[in-house]
């Protein structure tokens, strides 16, 4: 059964796939490779330096300029089209970017681009048709039905705006963080969350890569701490704004250099470690936003003087890649595991014996 709706998926979904890396993908991947020769010659330059430290820096700031400008023009509600415009202007800037100065030139292989856009556009439609009513209804519900009065003067409406706004990052990013770590660890959320991890490669667009049904669970559970807070409604939109670009750098494929800002947001840096395929580093670093809850709860991991490596990835050879094969993988799970793995019975008198899949599996992945 499972395998009749997989393969009715892939014939619906390939075509279109194809059509998306032909006409979309390549010709802006030829544009693009045009920027390879300049990369070499910035290498070890002051250009490069400047642009390593002040890009992470001048996003931050321009974001919440604008968040704020835009709230006094009156927008405090983020649109379907207003989001694919914000992704453009991102893709216009990080695209040519991340090939000026990779962090991994490995990651420059856009062979999994086709397939994110794929799942932007799905995820996008899921989440504003599906979860976004689900979550005001659940606000709804909270707010109106059950306490009136809860929560009406808990928020700190007199703080600058902008200590208002870091203030709900970390608030959100507390019920985040809890579910983020409960689907690294226990091995039935994993399967929905392993979709977000199957990708090679880290890079300003992958960050849309997950689950639709991953989105779902937690847009109707952030919506009950969201009911009780009552933040400003503007507020709320420019914290939502700032996470866009926090999620961005964080799977961006840019050599940039955060400092300080390591220890405070969820950083290309500490988030390149969450990826990896061995547990013992990439189950850590669960911030979605800000990485204090991973300070605070023992899960932050950054160690000095090391590099996260860039091959990363669920380690599982047998995981699928296509639109299709993502959207059927938590279903497929175990099948996809137990063909993943060795087909020779390890010798458990030798744990050397065991694959490195093997290992997640005893592990509890
Ligand atoms: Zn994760
Ligand atoms: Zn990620």
């Amino acid at each position: 059964m499972l395998k009749a709706i997989t393969n009715l998926l892939e014939w619906l979904f390939t075509p279109f796939e194809n059509f998306v890396r032909k006409y979309i993908l390549y010709p802006f991947h030829w544009l693009l490779t045009k920027v390879d020769p300049l990369s070499y010659k910035v290498e070890g330059t002051l250009f490069k330096k400047i642009l390593q430290y002040s890009l992470y820096p001048i996003f931050m700031t321009l974001t919440i300029v604008i968040g704020f400008e835009m709230v006094e023009g009156g927008y405090t509600v983020r649109t379907f089209f207003g989001t694919i415009i914000m992704f453009l202007i991102f893709g216009f800037i990080f695209a040519p970017l991340e090939r000026l100065i990779p962090y991994s030139r490995k990651w420059l292989n856009d062979s999994e681009t086709t397939t994110d856009i794929m799942l932007f556009f799905g995820g996008k439609f899921w989440g504003d048709y599906i979860n976004a009513p689900l979550k005001l209804a659940t606000i709804a519900l909270v707010v109106q039905e059950i306490s009136p009065e809860i929560g009406q003067d808990i928020w700190p409406t007199s703080l600058h705006p902008v200590l208002q706004v870091f203030l709900l990052l970390c608030v959100k990013d507390f019920f985040r963080y809890w579910y983020h770590r409960w689907m690294h660890e226990n091995e039935f959320m994993w399967r929905w969350h392993s979709v977000h991890h199957s990708s090679k490669r880290l890079y300003w667009f992958n960050g849309t890569r997950s689950h639709p049904l991953e989105g779902l669970v937690s847009s109707f559970l952030w919506a009950i701490p969201f009911a009780f807070i009552k933040a400003p409604v503007e507020i709320v939109f420019v914290t939502g704004l700032l996470g866009r670009t926090i999620g961005r750098f964080q799977h961006t494929n840019l050599d940039v250099i955060l400092g300080p800002f390591d220890y405070i947001f969820s950083s290309p840096k500490n988030h390149r470690y969450h990826h990896q395929k061995n547990i013992e580093e990439g189950n850590s670093n669960y911030g979605g936003d800000v990485i204090i809850w991973d300070l605070l709860f023992g899960t932050f991991y950054l160690p000095k003087g090391k590099k996260p490596s860039d091959d990363i990835g669920v380690d599982l050879p047998n995981y699928p890649n296509t639109f299709a094969g993502l959207m059927m993988a938590p279903f497929n799970y175990h099948k996809i595991k137990r063909e993943s793995l060795n087909p020779e019975p390890p010798d458990v008198a030798d744990p050397e014996a065991i694959s490195e899949a093997g290992k997640q599996v005893l592990a509890g992945k």
